[in-house]
């Protein structure tokens, strides 16, 4: 095959290219960008206060600015840097406000990208109230924003993986799960036909279920925190409160929970940190697993989307939540930091090089419906990643090729204003994403969390009803 077909060029962008952030994703990122779109490679420019980072942009020769994004200096820095009117902002960094980005690159007229809604560097350990240290306080003001503002020059939130290219999963599962079981199986054309699908098929949630097997020869040493994408990030996620969008199935409420009193009430939130809350789940590599039930934006939005009724006393609403078993040295670097009681001081994101075997499982598990569940996702071997992308793991790919599929659609779609993966095409972004993923596959399994459990002990559970969230918590 040649480039040309391998590598489609997708779309122009006219003006300035602005990455912000060169960590594990920007670096994946650059590749992709490379391919995939007409632009000038002289008008584009990494921001990056990290001298590693930079430095490794100088040996290509790419235009960098070292320099990190604060509330006091990020207009200046951008406006030096953008085309109004014109070019692209890919924000993948830590540490950065996505709100305040998001609102300047609009106001200015430029397309905008992110991969979380990330706060300004403090946000994560200095907020005292866990109320407000949640993914749904800052969903909501990316939400209130939209609502204030809406239409205007496109700025798609949360298009990583998860949050990200997991939302386009639910909609494929959806379709595959209404052709399997005789429904009408035709794409819905707007929120509320997607949300009226899914409940028409009596799916009671969805697990964003992965399984990340990735993993080195040597063993991890102590005191270093290993991960196959940003440890400062997972770290930071980590330390957040769980928390869940809460199904309309749920008849038992947990005692550390809390519920919000404004915006959008499609999920609570646990007294407790998402990284030691475990969850019963299932993926197709190991069947039953236990997930952290880490937050994460995506949790909130799909419950959100799929709503159907007041948001406040909803006739609809399915529950939703990461169960996430991050590569094995991430477990045990996660176990030791919580144990200990501090953060390691060294972090190590695992290189597409060093790893010698595993894959990134990542897809959807829909549940509680008439083929009790359907997985449906991404089972990308880092070795297959090698082959398909440079200079990032499998991790990465699924992020990265999320990342370009989010780009191709706001340039198709430039003025959609805000936007959130859910509400985008799904059809045309796993399009341009599907050749970076490996397999993508639907699995059906008769697992529940009411199988599989430490049958020696009692537990609190509610044998009626498999899929209540009070099974699939582990005490
Ligand atoms: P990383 O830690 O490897 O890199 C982050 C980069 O941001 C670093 O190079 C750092 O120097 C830079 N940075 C720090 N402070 C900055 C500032 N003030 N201004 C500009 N740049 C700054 O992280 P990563 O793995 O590349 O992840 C990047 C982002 O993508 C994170 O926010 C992460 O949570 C997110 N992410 C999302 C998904 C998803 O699926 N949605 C997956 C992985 C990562």
């Amino acid at each position: 095959m040649t480039d040309a077909a391998a590598h489609p060029v997708h779309a122009t962008i006219e003006g300035a290219v602005v990455m912000i952030g060169f960590g594990s994703i920007g670096r994946g990122t650059l590749p992709l960008i490379q391919r995939h779109f007409r632009y000038d490679p002289e008008r584009f420019l990494v921001i990056d206060p990290d001298p590693e980072a930079c430095a490794e942009l100088a040996r290509r020769g790419i235009a960098h600015r070292q320099v990190a994004l604060t509330p006091e200096n990020y207009r200046a820095v951008l406006d030096e840097a953008i085309t109004p009117g014109a070019g692209f902002v890919v924000n993948l960094s830590v540490d950065t406000s996505s709100l305040d980005l998001m609102r300047h690159c609009r106001a200015r007229g430029v397309p905008y990208i992110d991969t979380v809604v990330e706060p300004w560097a403090g946000f994560y350990f200095d907020t005292e109230s866990n109320a407000e240290r949640t993914n749904y306080a800052l969903r909501q003001a990316v939400r209130d924003e939209k609502a204030a503002n809406p239409g205007g020059t496109t700025a798609v939130s949360c298009c990583g993986a998860n949050p990200g290219m997991v939302s386009w999963f639910v909609k494929a599962a959806l379709l595959r799960l209404a052709e399997d079981t005789g429904a009408d199986a035709a794409a819905p054309t707007d929120r509320e036909g997607w949300a009226v699908l899914m409940q028409s098929l009596g799916v009671k949630g969805v697990h964003i279920a992965e399984r990340d097997t990735q993993a080195r020869a040597a063993p991890r040493p102590r005191g270093v925190f290993v991960n196959t994408w940003s440890v400062e990030g997972f770290i930071a996620e980590g330390f957040q409160p769980a928390e869940l969008g809460w199904g309309t199935h749920e008849t038992w409420f947990p005692e550390n929970g809390h519920r919000h009193d404004t915006g959008c009430r499609a999920s609570i939130w646990l007294d407790r940190p998402g990284a030691i809350t475990r969850v019963h789940s299932w993926c197709p590599t190991p069947g039953p697993q236990f997930g952290f039930l880490v937050t994460h934006n995506e949790a909130i939005s799909i419950a959100d989307y799929y709503t159907v009724g007041d948001a406040e006393a909803p006739e609809y609403r399915p529950t939703c939540h990461y169960a996430y078993h991050p590569c094995d040295d991430a477990v045990l670097s996660l176990h030791e930091m919580f144990g200990s009681g501090r953060q390691q001081t060294e972090h190590h994101i695992l290189s597409e090089d060093e790893i010698v075997e595993g894959i990134d499982e990542l897809g959807v598990l829909l549940f509680g419906h008439a083929r009790n569940a359907l997985w449906y996702g991404s089972r990308l071997s880092n070795e297959e990643t090698r082959r398909l992308a440079p200079d990032q793991n499998a991790t990465g790919l699924q992020v990265t090729s999320a990342v370009l599929a989010g780009m191709v659609w706001a340039l198709e779609n430039p003025n959609a204003g805000i936007v959130e993966t859910d509400e985008m095409d799904h059809a045309r972004c796993l399009e341009i994403q599907t050749p970076y993923l490996g397999p993508v596959e639907a699995h059906y399994t008769d697992w529940t969390p009411l199988q599989d459990r430490w049958q020696h002990f009692p537990e609190d559970i509610d044998e009626s009803d498999p899929w209540q969230f009070r099974n699939v918590l582990a005490t």
